[in-house]
């Protein structure tokens, strides 16, 4: 098979990964970087294409499609149902609810060729309540009503930095919900928090769920989703004791609002953000329901993840400073298969990785063949590492024995094992099989107030 080049076989000779060569003694470039963002350049997993905008590669694609699938199989869970609006929003909408004039400053806009001016979206309130209200008032059975999607947001940052960790464009998924009355939509509130609560979990990187200000989208009441890393822009502070969570937006004082303790202040990054909105935007805008005959507002909650951002987080968190590491779920290969270099006295074992490559994909797994068989198994090895396939199995010295071996670098549990055909292939099975022992298995730690 790495010779007669079968189609659709993943072969990293043939993958669009451009690597940065980094000479070994070079400065750091950036004192604004972080290492997440310095391996995600490096290993191809996003280039720039200008300040604050990158381009996802291939295998950084790959992990955001596995993060969608995520998002969409939860909003399945709770009947969301998937919609897709216009990125260019007439201006003359943000104008309606006020919002034009605060957030001005970071909008992109632009005109049309009748002079008509547009937004290049940040988010999406105005848009989703218009599209409502061309069909109000609705009838009470079709409440609630629950729309997300997932698409690019633009925000014309001042200082853009760490790459997709605060980008000028970004990948944001973004739920709207209406109801009849405040109640019902705490209820929902509730029911997309929990769902938000199980994805976070099922991404396996701990995380912590603020009370947070509601800021310039407004409402009467607000969650922040975190992950703590030193490269976070907010500060949230949390008491072990009474397991109370805030960002200081809210809270900015030393001691426990509960209890009086003690606070721990941390750095994290904002990852989700879900607001009750109630009537703010549906009343200037005509969203309604018929009740006794009377078109009454709907009550809104929005709900938001930052893709892109969970991704660069969810690295930033895992990674060390050389090598890459994903969270489980959204690993872009899980398994990277190497047969023996050209040449070597083990060349002749090269069909083993063939037919492992083979076996593995049959069993569902995502795997990639490091055909680039002119480089040694070390150099090879290396470039596996820093990519952070989890799972490289090399088909080396022992694989010529009467009884061939082969060796699993399992970089999650940091360990090496030699094996046999069978035992590589219930290896991996085992490993990738089941996804809710793997959620248990990450022993994610909640916290949440
Ligand atoms: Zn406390």
């Amino acid at each position: 098979m790495s010779k007669k080049l079968l189609p659709r076989v993943n072969r990293i000779s043939k993958l669009f990964q451009p690597l940065n060569i980094v000479p070994k003694d070079s400065k750091p470039r950036d004192e604004a970087s972080s290492k997440s963002y310095k391996l995600m350049v490096d290993m191809g997993i996003i280039r720039q294409s200008s300040n604050g905008m990158y381009n996802l590669l291939p295998l950084g694609l790959r992990a955001l499609e596995k993060l969608n699938t995520l998002v969409d199989d939860e909003m399945a869970n709770i009947d969301a149902q998937k919609v897709l609006l216009p990125h260019l929003i007439p201006s003359t909408l943000w104008k309606a609810t006020g919002r034009l004039e605060v957030a001005e400053n970071e909008l992109f806009m632009l005109h049309d060729r009748h002079q008509k001016q547009y937004i290049l979206s940040p988010t999406h309130e105005e848009a989703v309540t218009s599209l409502i209200a061309s069909v109000s008032p609705l009838s009470k059975k079709m409440l609630p009503i629950k729309l997300y999607q997932i698409s690019s947001k633009w925000r014309d940052e001042m200082k853009p930095r760490l790459g997709v960790l605060r980008g000028r464009e970004f990948i944001m998924k973004d739920l709207y919900t209406f109801d009849a009355d405040l109640d019902k939509a705490k209820e929902t509130y509730d029911l997309v928090c929990k769902a938000y609560d199980n994805l976070f979990q099922k991404i396996g990187v701990e995380f912590v769920k603020v009370a947070a200000d509601t800021g310039i989208i407004g409402g009467s009441f607000s969650n922040e989703y975190h992950y703590v890393s030193n490269i976070g822009e907010t500060v949230v502070v949390s008491c072990t004791s009474c397991n109370y969570f805030a960002t200081t937006e809210i809270h900015n004082k030393s001691s426990c609002p509960q209890c009086q303790r003690e606070l721990c202040h941390n750095t994290s990054v904002e990852v989700g953000h879900t607001f009750l909105l109630g009537t703010k935007y549906s009343e200037p805008l005509k969203a309604t329901y018929t009740a006794n005959g009377k078109p009454v507002p709907l009550v809104m909650g929005c709900f938001g993840l930052g893709l892109t951002r969970i991704l660069g987080a969810a690295l930033e968190i895992l990674s060390s400073d050389e090598e890459l590491r994903w969270p489980r779920p959204l690993v872009p290969y899980n398994v990277c298969v190497m047969p023996p270099k050209n040449g070597s006295k083990e060349a002749s074992a090269s069909r083993y990785a063939d037919d492992i490559y083979q076996v593995i994909e049959q069993s569902g797994i995502d795997v990639i063949l490091d055909d680039r068989t002119h480089f040694t198994i070390g150099k090879r090895m290396i470039d596996a590492r820093r990519t952070g396939y989890p799972y490289i199995v090399v088909v080396g010295k022992r694989s010529t024995e009467p009884r061939p071996m082969f060796e699993i670098h399992d970089l999650y549990e940091d360990k090496r094992l030699d094996l046999s055909f069978e035992g590589v292939i219930d290896y991996l099975r085992t490993t990738n099989d089941d996804q809710t022992t793997r959620y248990e298995m990450n022993e994610v730690r909640y916290k949440s107030n």
